[in-house]
């Protein structure tokens, strides 16, 4: 089978496993089946996810122009306490704003690796945790906007760390921790302004990733600068393709890579 398209943040389902999904230009993939397969990528030309454009992708599947304009990049995707939405105030474009920033969030706890604090939209629950290849996952606050959300997170991240390591949670080095204690231990430190929406009882959410065989230790595949790479598929983790030898191709990481896509 043959594929042909520009990669994307791959789409998930929950389920025992989790199901993913990839969508290509007249197609759709569950990759699940692909696993214990033979995958063959070859990177053919970049296609910027906002112009359309063969231009180099400079971060998040934008190329540098379209980052720096698109309203879809502003700083307050990557950090949520930079939003103004909620007072009227632009940034790129306050109607695109508005929907994204004015609607419920939620700040989570997470371990993929360790115990990391996180903000995401409600509508984001359970894809969030997904991504990141959390195998478990706590929501702390549920909070009208998402300005809340990210001074919530910033006040927290002194206490728990907001970074996964990306190696341990693709060898499963991992351990279980009681994230309604860490919730509880927490709760002192949330601002006075999100208190309100402090959520004291829901329970942990677990998931269950597709992965057949974990690796020892990785090698992470640099498509654009390899070309091309083939291997048998033995996992998908987070947004990780995971190779019977130990490498891994993170799908997130490569958006706006226009690939070929061969199984056999
Ligand atoms: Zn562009």
């Amino acid at each position: 089978m043959q594929y042909e398209g520009v990669l994307r943040k791959m789409f998930t389902e929950i389920g025992e496993p989790i199901q993913y999904y990839m969508e290509f230009k007249n197609d759709f993939l569950n990759v699940n089946q692909v696993l214990n397969k033979s995958v063959e990528f070859t990177f053919l030309h970049y296609e910027c996810l906002n112009c359309h454009l063969d231009k180099p992708i400079f971060r998040q599947g934008f190329c540098q122009s379209c980052f720096f304009e698109t309203p879809s990049a502003g700083d307050w995707i990557m950090r949520p306490e930079l939003s103004t939405a909620h007072l009227g105030k632009e940034d790129r474009n306050l109607a695109y704003e508005k929907k994204v920033q004015l609607q419920p969030h939620i700040v989570y706890l997470a371990n993929s690796s360790n115990v990391k604090v996180g903000v995401t939209r409600k509508s984001q629950v359970p894809t969030r945790w997904i991504d990141q290849g959390a195998h478990e996952a706590i929501e702390i606050v549920e909070v009208p906007n998402r300005y809340l959300a990210g001074i919530t997170e910033v006040a927290l991240k002194s206490h728990v760390a907001d970074k996964t390591n990306w190696r341990k949670m693709l060898t499963n080095q991992i351990d279980e921790e009681d994230l309604i204690g860490w919730r509880r231990k927490l709760k002192p430190f949330i601002p006075e302004e999100a208190l309100d929406y402090f959520i004291e009882t829901q329970n942990e959410t677990h998931l269950q990733f597709p992965v057949l065989q974990y690796p020892e230790k990785v090698k992470s595949l640099n498509l654009k600068k390899v070309g091309e790479y083939k291997g048998v598929l033995k996992g998908i983790k987070g947004q990780y393709f995971i190779f019977e030898d130990n490498t891994v191709f993170n799908i997130r990481g490569n958006e706006g890579l226009y690939v070929s896509l061969g199984i056999s």
